[in-house]
């Protein structure tokens, strides 16, 4: 259940109360606010990575493709035409090998588990970075709020 604009709409709202519920607790400023923002549109959307016709599984599969491509077109030590080649011959075959990848439909990324893993990571990697936690607590609930609009709470 849910498409793309849904789980997006949903995420913020979801984001919209916490942030309501913690405005006499917390204050946040500009900054973590807009860092926030994104990270809860990125998690609202995050575990329909599993979704072969996602919009999200898509666009990682091309942003895959095309990072690789450009990664093999940099670094070989090739003439200019081999490595147009090798780049090309890059970008198909891992567009075609993500393709391949058997993915369970609502699986690992539908799952409390993964939505702690992802959480706990983030907000250690802000807070070590950034200075601030924020990131990674906007990542979860988005993650959160998705897993509620899929009625998904297994472990
Ligand atoms: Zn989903």
């Amino acid at each position: 259940m849910g498409d793309f604009k849904e789980h997006v709409l949903f995420g913020l709202f979801f984001a919209m109360i916490f942030m309501y519920l913690l405005k006499e607790v917390v204050s946040l400023t500009t900054w973590e606010i807009s860092l926030g923002f994104i990270m809860i549109f990125l998690g609202s959307v995050m575990p329909d990575i599993d979704h072969k016709n996602s919009y999200v599984h898509r666009a990682v599969k091309a942003f895959t493709s095309i990072t690789a491509a450009l990664a093999i077109s940099i670094i070989a030590p090739l003439d200019f035409l081999y490595r147009y080649m090798a780049a090309a011959i890059t970008f198909i075959t891992v567009y075609l090998g993500i393709s391949k990848i058997k993915i369970k439909h609502r699986g690992f990324t539908h799952t409390i588990t993964f939505c702690t893993l992802v959480t706990s990571f983030t907000i250690l990697l802000s807070t070590l970075f950034l200075q601030t936690a924020v990131p990674g607590i906007a990542l979860g609930l988005g993650i959160l709020s998705h897993l509620v609009l899929d009625r998904e709470f297994k472990f």
